[in-house]
């Protein structure tokens, strides 16, 4: 349910709601809109009693939300969300690169990657520092050592950072030094991560899942939303299909379907999507071209020497190379870049 607010409605009518909704056991959710607030209502598990909330001062009218995600939809609030990760706003006009190693590896690994992604136009520096790998004999990470490096790679570079947190443990120590925290896609459904995270002071990225349909998606959103943190970007990462000749398969047309019932911002991961170097460039002016706020980026100064991800690592200069056609295609959609 949802209870829009006249347009001039005054902050003590806008309390005296939530109050209302509070009084009843209910979460209040306040959304500024551009024109009036709305106040969603969770925690309810029958019908709310809509008169009462109608005959509320300043309120217009009370809606059902009739999808079963109800923060994250379009439904409940109709503008676009800006998710501002360090000082950079994600999902407004202007297209945000993130841009990194798949992996933190060493000081100078990380340093030298972040100032060729910097240099080739990236405005959020990606890394992981606990990787979900496949194998457990594989590179795992570097941890809260990796973390530092990120921060040190902040501090030369500006860049904000952009990391995962593999479990509800890590969530502290990566929510103490990341500018955005990344739930991977293995998590997209860790129930118990997302509320952690819902609980957090910083933005979120969250990747699909593997097999997730779009509604599951959202419902992954919707888990962190509906503990406060407000500030989630969607990322679209690739999917598992029978097609044979990618890692994944990107799933461009998700961005479409994502905007219409959802006013978060979506990035593509076209890395991880095709798992290919020779295809994150075509896949990346896809992504543009279909209305996606943005990309996250797999960059590597030596990417045969990768410890993770290799294969999908493009060098500094085919990153710079792609920042410039990218820029010459965003204006043609109405974005800057
Ligand atoms: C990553 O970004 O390096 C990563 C592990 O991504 P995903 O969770 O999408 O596989
Ligand atoms: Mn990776």
């Amino acid at each position: 349910m949802l209870v829009v607010m006249r347009q001039y409605a005054k902050a003590e009518e806008i309390e005296g709601v939530v109050r209302a909704i509070e009084a009843r056991g209910f979460k209040a959710h306040p959304i500024p809109g551009e024109q009036r607030t709305a106040i969603g209502i969770t925690g309810n598990r029958g019908a709310v009693d809509r008169p009462v909330f109608e005959g509320l001062p300043g309120v217009l009218e009370v809606i059902p939300v009739t999808h079963a995600y109800k923060l994250v939809s379009r439904e409940v609030k109709r503008e676009d969300t800006i998710v501002r990760v360090g000082d950079v706003p994600v999902g407004g006009r202007e297209l945000v690169i993130a841009a990194g190693p798949c992996a933190v590896e060493s000081l100078e690994q990380t340093l030298t990657v972040a100032r060729g992604v910097k240099a080739g136009g990236a405005r959020l520096l990606r890394g992981g520092a606990f990787k979900p790998r496949t194998s457990p004999y594989a590179f795992q990470g570097l941890g809260e050592e990796g973390l530092r490096i990120l921060a040190a790679a902040r501090e030369e570079t500006g860049l904000p950072i952009v990391t995962e947190a593999l479990d509800v443990e890590s969530v502290d120590v990566v929510e103490r030094y990341a500018d955005a925290i990344q739930v991977g896609a293995r998590n997209m459904q860790n129930f118990s991560l997302l509320k952690r995270c819902g609980k957090a002071r910083k933005p979120v990225l969250l990747k699909r899942g593997l097999a997730a349909t779009l509604e599951e998606f959202l419902m992954s959103a919707e888990y962190i939303l509906a503990e406060g943190n407000y500030q989630v970007i969607l990322c679209e990462r690739g999917v598992r299909t029978f097609s044979d000749f990618s890692r994944n398969t990107l799933d461009l047309a998700v961005v479409p379907a994502a905007k219409r019932l959802s006013h978060l911002p979506i990035l593509v991961d076209p890395s991880h999507g095709t798992g290919r170097r020779d295809m994150v460039a075509p896949l990346s002016r896809g992504a543009v071209a279909v209305g996606a706020d943005g990309l996250i980026v797999e960059v590597h100064h030596d990417p045969d020497t990768a410890l993770s991800d290799g294969p999908q690592s493009i060098t500094p200069a085919a990153f710079a190379a792609l920042v410039a056609e990218l820029r010459q295609i965003a204006p043609v959609l109405g974005r800057a870049l």
